[in-house]
């Protein structure tokens, strides 16, 4: 009886405590949502054969991702070197199609230190892609691990002339050594469906969004640049693509997505949607 008890009690013990540690992994998650400053820019660039010619600001998001197995940062944004001048120096003459504004403080490294967290606490660096605007801080995470597709590599180091001007090649000239998973499929970074890389080529070679479940929030899609404006959602085709079909067919698998699993998708570009955003230091669970 005595033993009968003292099992049961034990079983008991042992279900409550793998519930709770089941909760407070879930209960852990956090993702903080902040920009790396703005670019000015036509909104054409963004919405082909709409609002051509007409100015307007958007965000140049990054997200970081306090997951209980590691910190994960999503997009690094534009290199802190075009703080100076506007990127004249840095950047060249594409500073003057995509005019960026961004202070010191808007940088990666000290966005993390803003949530007590530093770049060497971050263990994976996922890449959307290595436009200007997305992987402009690589170089500050020698030590983490980078996942990005196989192609974007690829393609980043030798984009074709049509998709040139929007790679910095000294963003990332010095990260040829650093440890880099080269996803040709979809990946599922903990396995336990938090945070999904999904391949939504067509802006690039090798454009990846991020799907994040989240507790509380639900299910958001990061689309990144495979959906920069509302319009893009209605049918508009984005203004800088390197394939129209794969875009668009991207855009209808982020929808397919969010429609199933009630969730959002969060545009890449949008200052609309962003200026609903809770931003860092507040987070989303
Ligand atoms: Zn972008």
């Amino acid at each position: 009886m005595i033993k009968h008890l003292f099992s049961a009690t034990l079983s008991l013990f042992l279900m409550v405590s793998l519930l709770t540690s089941i909760h407070a992994q879930d209960s852990d998650i956090k993702m903080y949502v902040t920009t790396s400053g703005e670019l000015q820019l036509d909104q054409g660039w963004l919405t082909a054969m709409t609002n051509v010619g007409t100015m307007i600001d958007i965000p140049v998001p990054m997200y970081i991702i306090d997951h209980p197995r590691g910190l994960v940062v999503f997009d690094t944004g534009m290199s802190v070197d075009v703080v100076p001048d506007n990127g004249a120096e840095y950047w060249g003459p594409v500073s003057q199609a995509f005019i960026p504004s961004m202070t010191r403080d808007q940088g990666i490294d000290e966005r993390l230190q803003q949530i007590g967290k530093s770049v060497s606490d971050v263990k994976y660096v996922i890449h959307s892609h290595f436009h200007l605007d997305h992987a402009g801080n690589i170089a500050m995470f020698p030590n983490a691990t980078h996942i990005v597709r196989k192609a974007e590599l690829k393609n980043a180091w030798w984009p074709e002339q049509f998709q040139r001007a929007a790679y910095v090649l000294d963003d990332y000239m010095e990260t040829r050594n650093f440890n880099f998973i080269e996803l040709t499929e979809d990946m599922d970074l903990f396995g336990d469906g938090a945070i999904e890389l999904i391949d939504t080529k067509g802006h690039t070679q090798g454009h990846q969004s991020l799907i994040v479940r989240l507790p509380n929030t639900g299910t958001v899609i990061l689309a990144a640049d495979a959906a920069y404006m509302p319009e893009n959602l209605q049918g508009t085709i984005p203004g800088i693509v390197w394939n129209v079909q794969e875009a668009m067919e991207a855009i209808e698998r982020m929808k397919l997505i969010r429609d199933r699993e009630n969730g959002e998708i969060w545009l890449g570009h949008s200052m609309e949607q962003f200026q609903q955003r809770r931003l860092l230091p507040e987070y989303y669970d």
